[in-house]
């Protein structure tokens, strides 16, 4: 009977309440949570902002600005909260970092701070950004911001009228008229923060802050130098901004002058046939030199990004530089009057480097002007006192003196450009000698064009043997078609097809960003010079004299030669010095180093089975080491007796291991550590 009960019962609740009961809490409940935060501040006003708002109160009554949407969510979400500081509800002013003051209205307080710059009453160079988030006013006067120039925008309208521009342009007024009279302002990143700027001015609204001077400022100074940016790919742009703080061009016109540790210098720098706003600026350092491009592929010499260069053109002059470095040294006093001495080293002084070496150094210990030198030739001979006299040197009687001549780094090499002899604060003789090395085009150099398409020159082909246009035009370089498609550097060849018609007409042609001849404009001038209008060219082959199947693309473009030239990088090593910790061999090209092998070249040579290569390769450390058979530690060898013993078993059997220098050097660290490292030694 109660299970009976027990089972009717419940099944007439379910079939009631779900029906009933929560349709109605449903509809109940959330007006209640919408309402609560609305009435209760109103109904019980003296109790509740007493007890739980001293402690916490929600995020969205701090920050004034903020007016709209987000109260609806946090008031879902009432565990958010931030505790409030016991401060009041004023916002701190920042004064280049520290803590200035505080403010009631911060809006009004920046508001007021700006119009009172932009009359000329605080500094131009003063700027100030309200942070509602933070609730901070920040204000910036230090140096190191990177600041621009922005026209200043009231009501929708740009304070740089026509009018303005046109005293601009009889010269009436000139740049700093307008950054006094608040037309023009300067803003850092942080400003910038706090404005709505309009790129052009067809664009303004009222609410508008500012408007730029040119579409173009939005880009860097590298990547305003690439014509024809908004045809390509952003990330292209990128590279090629980089690409052009690498190019090798005209750093100085004073370089002769100079005497930086090293640079090096175009020889023939051209200005960019196209040419952007920027470039117009930057006219007297050009960085690069116009050529003749066709994009074909050549006898499989320009696979993937690889490039190929007339020989003639080289022969011509084309991307000549000269690389530049300058050593120095000081003639010092040390205490006790000892000092440095400027003069060619005779023998007998510790370190002599031999009668030869000193050869080209003048009778004052400097080298000549225009003398030819190469790795380790001695340019200024220099004799210093000895810091440490050995046991061995006293018993010698060696002179205390060492050799301590300035030689030309290793892997370098060129003709002494200049000999500078100056003096240091301390007052002691300073000695420059500056190395010019010409550096003509080879294979393994490194070019680019402005588009972030760089290559490196695999083949030089004598001028006879590049093909032809039928007017005899023969490309300076060849690129693979390639490198088109995939990087989607448009610009690249609209660049091309401006260039060939700049050339054509003896015209520069301006390819600013989002400002410049339009495509459409660039084919009708071709058509009219009875060009064809895209480009394309009926190019011969320079060997066979037959003409090609298909068309080429060819045209003018602006290259770049980068700073990575193979001359500074090639290296091998059969001997040389090793390091004294691992006594395995240095690393890098200008400690003389060797070419490590690392883990995956070793698995090459495993899999090709060449295991004497192997064993070579990795004995460069090799060494014979005494262990103790006893208790396994290595054990001392004494050369004068020629006798090896443990040094903690006295008279147990010591055996020779062949091992290398770096298991040793493991071995003691472990010591080091407290870690007893035994090794078990067997005949085989
Ligand atoms: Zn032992």
């Amino acid at each position: 009977m109660k299970k009976k009960r027990a089972l009717k019962k419940p099944v007439k609740k379910v079939k009631k309440r779900p029906t009933k009961r929560p349709v109605k809490k449903l509809t109940k409940r959330p007006k209640r949570l919408t309402r609560k935060p609305v009435k209760r501040p109103t109904k019980k006003p003296a109790r509740k902002p007493i007890r739980k708002p001293k402690l916490e109160r929600k995020v969205r009554r701090k920050p004034e600005a903020i007016k709209t949407k987000p109260i609806k969510h946090e008031a879902r979400r009432p565990e958010v909260r931030i505790v409030e500081r016991r401060v009041s509800r004023k916002t701190d002013v920042y004064f280049n970092g520290r803590v200035a003051c505080e403010i009631k209205n911060p809006a009004d307080f920046v508001e007021n701070l700006r119009k009172k710059r932009r009359m000329g009453l605080i500094s131009h160079q003063m700027n100030i950004v309200y942070y509602p988030d933070f609730n901070e006013v920040r204000v910036n006067t230090t140096h190191g911001r990177t600041r621009r120039p922005l026209i200043i925008v009231d009501n929708g309208k740009p304070k740089l009228t026509d009018k303005i521009l046109k005293k601009l342009n009889k010269g009436e007024i000139n740049w700093s008229y307008l950054i006094q009279h608040g037309i023009v302002e300067y803003l850092d990143a942080e400003e910038e923060e706090d404005t709505y700027i309009a790129l052009k001015p067809e664009d303004l609204t009222r609410e508008h802050t500012h408007l730029e001077i040119d579409p173009i400022t939005i880009l860097g100074t590298s990547a305003a130098l690439i014509p024809y940016p908004e045809y390509n790919r952003g990330d292209r742009i990128n590279y090629g901004a980089k690409m052009v703080g690498q190019a090798i061009g005209l750093m100085a016109s004073n370089f002769p002058m100079r005497a930086d540790t090293k640079f090096n210098t175009l020889s023939y720098p051209q200005a960019p046939l196209v040419r952007t706003n920027i470039s117009d600026i930057l006219d007297e350092y050009p960085e690069g030199q116009n050529i003749v491009v066709a994009i074909m592929c050549h006898d499989g010499y320009n696979l993937n990004d690889a490039i190929v260069i007339n020989k003639s053109s080289i022969e011509r002059g084309l991307f000549r530089s000269v690389y530049f470095r300058t050593y120095e040294t000081i003639k010092k006093k040390y205490w006790g009057g000892q000092e440095d001495e400027i003069r060619i080293p005779e023998p007998g002084i510790k370190g002599y480097l031999g009668e030869e070496a000193y050869v080209d150094i003048g009778d004052d210990g400097i080298i000549n002007t225009e003398t030819r030198v190469v790795s380790d030739s001695v340019l200024i001979g220099k004799v210093s006192p000895l810091r440490f006299l050995s046991a061995e040197d006293f018993a010698a009687d060696i002179e205390n003196r060492r050799e301590t001549s300035v030689t030309v780094r290793y892997g370098e090499e060129g003709i002494v450009d200049d000999v500078l002899i100056s003096e240091t604060v301390d007052s002691d003789q300073l000695i420059k000698v500056k190395i010019r090395d010409q550096r003509i085009l080879e294979v393994g150099d490194k070019l680019a064009s402005r588009h972030g398409q760089k290559g490196v020159i695999s083949l030089l082909v004598p001028h006879e043997d590049m093909p032809f246009t039928v007017e005899g035009v023969v490309p300076d370089l060849i690129f693979n078609p390639h490198a088109i498609p995939s990087r989607m550097t448009i610009g690249q060849l609209l660049e091309l097809l401006a260039g060939k018609m700049g050339a054509m007409s003896g015209k520069s042609i301006d390819a600013s960003a989002f400002n410049h001849i339009r495509e459409d404009e660039i084919r009708k001038v071709m058509k009219s010079m009875g060009l064809r209008e895209d480009g394309k060219q009926v190019l011969y082959d320079g060997k066979k004299g037959m003409q090609y199947d298909v068309m080429i693309f060819t045209g003018l473009a602006y290259y770049m030669k980068l700073d990575h030239m193979v001359s500074d990088k090639i290296h091998a090593r059969s001997r040389g010095p090793v390091t004294l910790l691992t006594k395995q061999p240095t690393e890098g090209r200008a400690k003389r180093g060797g070419l490590r092998l690392g883990e995956m070249e070793q698995q090459c040579l495993v899999g090709h089975g060449a295991v004497l290569a192997l064993k070579e390769r990795f004995d460069s450390d090799k060494t014979m080491v005494p262990i103790c058979t006893k208790c396994g530690l290595v054990a001392i060898h004494d050369i004068a007796k020629n006798r090896s013993y443990c040094g903690v078993c006295k008279d147990s059997e010591v055996v020779w291991v062949e091992t290398s220098y770096a298991f040793k050097l493991t071995l003691d660290e472990l010591k080091s550590m407290g870690i007893y490292p035994k090794l078990g030694t067997e005949e085989i």
